[in-house]
């Protein structure tokens, strides 16, 4: 997702992207307004499009301010032309304690909520101070009336987002309300399979009335619901494996007073590209393949004492997955020992963790299936 959209600057410290796909709707509407009108016309159709995104702007920044007090931090927002997408660091989230089903309903209603609340201002507004503003007249939203449609665009965005649809706000309720009797990834797949059914109740509507932004909608819905499903397997994967069941503990280690040349020889009939340093049974570094040869390169023959990383963060066997990604990726590691009682039992790299992932999963996909047979 990051890669197709490009940054369009900071709200309250938090990014706000455009997916690329955003700029298509942009030169559509121009096109069909100015291709039927005067360019006035173009004008109020990107009008038309400033206040739905502006109201969808605020939508995602209601779920990510939320999100941010209850200790879930905002990655960013991504504007898509069927609305927006806040990408929440679930990572950094303190780990289930029971009442997260009240934390995650606070953080999907939110969005919702700050429309219709939008919707209830300006309607109030627009009322006392435009004489005769005619709220009910057809069409409701239309480039050619901007203040009714202000207000009828966020009416929609507030109840379309409330429908039961998972991943919509409505399904995320739902299923906040669902974890409450059981786990997360059984909770994801019920409220998953309600989104289904909606996502094709709209496309099915939106065939038979010729409505292709249904069908589109419906379609989306269907993907998403499929992507989120997928996502909450990885995580409860991440969670509930232990770093004992994943880490390589056949391994290479090199010690402090082995030359550069040597850890060099020793690193060629490996395929690890990380080692540990090890001073009898102590850790005392890290080193990798690449940094063992730019020291080579720029200063020579040394010692591997001198070139390595004294700066490490070890984990226990029992630790989770999750616990591990959070330490390499906070300090930007490549490799972590894992260590039982002070003594280093084995190690997690970045290129093993890959590899474990995808044979738990198929291992638990197997698993499940001798099971439904
Ligand atoms: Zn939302």
């Amino acid at each position: 997702m990051r890669s197709w959209s490009i940054p369009a600057g900071r709200l309250f410290g938090i990014e706000i992207r455009i997916h690329l796909t955003f700029f298509f709707l942009l030169m559509f509407v121009w096109g069909l307004e100015k291709g039927t009108q005067d360019s006035a016309a173009a004008l109020r159709g990107l009008g038309l499009v400033g206040i739905i995104f502006g109201s969808v702007i605020l939508h995602e920044l209601g779920h990510a301010l939320v999100a941010r007090r209850e200790g879930v931090p905002a990655k960013g927002i991504v504007l898509l032309p069927i609305g927006g997408v806040t990408i929440l660091d679930e990572a950094q989230a303190i780990p289930d304690s029971g009442t997260a089903w009240k934390r995650d309903i606070r953080i999907a209603a939110t969005g919702p909520l700050v429309n219709l609340f939008i919707a209830g201002i300006s309607t109030l507004v627009l009322l006392s101070v435009v004489p005769h503003f005619q709220l009910w007249k057809q069409p409701l939203v239309h480039s050619g009336y901007l203040l009714r449609s202000l207000v009828w665009a966020n009416v929609y965005l507030g109840l379309f987002n409330l429908l039961p649809a998972y991943p919509m706000d409505g399904g995320r309720v739902l299923r906040a309300l669902f974890s409450r009797q059981m786990d997360p990834i059984q909770a994801t797949q019920r409220a998953v399979r309600i989104g289904h059914v909606f996502a094709i109740l709209f496309m099915m509507v939106g065939i038979l009335m010729s409505n292709w932004w249904l069908v589109m909608i419906g379609f989306f819905l269907f993907v998403a619901a499929q992507l989120e499903e997928r996502s909450a397997v990885f995580h409860s994967v991440l969670q509930s494996v232990r770093l004992e069941e994943v880490m390589l503990t056949d391994f290479a280690t090199l010690s402090p007073a082995d030359t550069l040349e040597d850890a060099l020889d020793k690193a060629v009939h490996t395929l690890q590209d990380d080692f540990p340093v090890v001073r009898g049974s102590d850790m005392v570094g890290v080193i990798s393949k690449q940094k063992i040869l730019d020291a080579l390169r720029s200063d020579g023959n040394g010692y591997v004492q001198a070139a390595m990383n004294r700066l490490f963060e070890v984990a226990s066997k029992q630790e989770s997955l999750a616990s591990a990604f959070r330490k390499l990726a906070a300090r930007n590691l490549s490799i972590i020992p894992v260590v039982d009682e002070q003594r280093l039992v084995g190690i997690i790299t970045l290129q093993n963790l890959m590899h474990s992932m995808a044979l738990l999963a198929e291992s638990r996909k197997l698993r499940k299936e001798g099971l439904d047979t």
